[in-house]
């Protein structure tokens, strides 16, 4: 069993040392808690209960951190994957709801599994999720002040579990000032993609992402008998070729974990039982 989660961008430009221990700190501990949560759960389950962790954390760009669009609205978007089933459902530019992960995986119980606007918020008020405020005062005052918030922030998870199963989950709050229904990869295959062989989970600039496909193009490479090193290394030398700004996180089905960034830094951690790396 192996977790590996993201928690977007670190600038040490414009984000202080304070705020870079908290996030080391915050995901040492999710990813805890995401593991003690596996050992009796599926992948499939753990994703989206990682995710809502890392989305319930005001450090992160996602649920209730969501960064403020040019508009002065937040709209959130998440997706979860399924290793087993290939099955992807999503929610894109959601407003007003605690976890949108949650409402994500909710739609995987239907044929329409990929809803937006105002049609994914109508859902999930018809399926008993409260209406939620995710402003904090932080990103209004960073709004105000036509602050971007420092680095990217998107949050994800990548799980394998006892019975070999992968899957992947991935929230945000967009890249933030963003035109109002302009489309993160969060919820689209080059951001979140899942089958038997691999899963990843991307953050970054979506349109560099969703350029290069990025997540689909290293699981398909896994699954055609490339290394997990080897697909991560050409898909972001083919990323370098348009100046993407992206990093993913990946396992493979025999547990080989891998991550990497274009440009630094990353924050992320991995556990198997033991804390195997995390971003410094
Ligand atoms: N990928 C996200 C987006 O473009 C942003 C991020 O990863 O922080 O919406």
């Amino acid at each position: 069993m192996k977790i590996i989660i993201h928690g977007g961008f670190f600038s040490e430009s414009d984000q202080s040392h304070e705020v870079k221990t908290a996030k080391q700190e915050s995901l040492k501990s999710i990813v805890k808690k995401a593991f003690e949560f596996l050992q009796n759960n599926s992948a499939f389950d753990t994703v989206a209960f990682a995710v809502s962790l890392l989305e319930d954390d005001e450090l992160y760009n996602a649920g209730i951190g969501s960064q403020i669009q040019s508009d002065g609205v937040i709209r959130m978007s998440a997706a979860i994957m399924d290793g087993g089933t290939q099955k992807m459902s999503g929610v894109i530019n959601i407003q007003d709801v605690k976890n949108p992960v949650f409402v994500a995986k909710e739609l995987m119980k239907e044929d329409d599994r990929v809803l937006g606007g105002s049609g994914a918020k109508k859902y999930a008020s018809e399926h008993g999720f409260e209406n939620f405020s995710t402003e904090i005062p932080k990103r209004r005052e960073e709004y105000e002040l036509k602050l971007k918030n420092g680095g990217k922030g998107t949050v994800g998870c990548v799980v394998l579990d006892k019975q070999g199963k992968l899957a992947v989950a991935t929230s945000t709050g967009g890249k933030g000032f963003e035109i109002p229904g302009r489309i993160s990869d969060s919820a689209t295959v080059a951001g979140n993609y899942a089958n038997s062989f691999c899963a990843v989970s991307c953050t970054g600039v979506g349109e560099d992402i969703v350029s290069n496909a990025t997540a689909t193009k290293i699981v398909t490479r896994v699954t055609d008998g490339m290394s997990i090193e080897k697909a991560f290394d050409k898909t972001f030398e083919e990323l370098k070729s348009i100046d993407g700004f992206a990093g993913a996180i990946a396992i493979d089905k025999n547990g080989n974990i891998f991550h990497q960034d274009s440009y630094p830094t990353m924050v992320f951690a991995s556990f198997d039982g033991n804390i195997l790396e995390t971003f410094n």
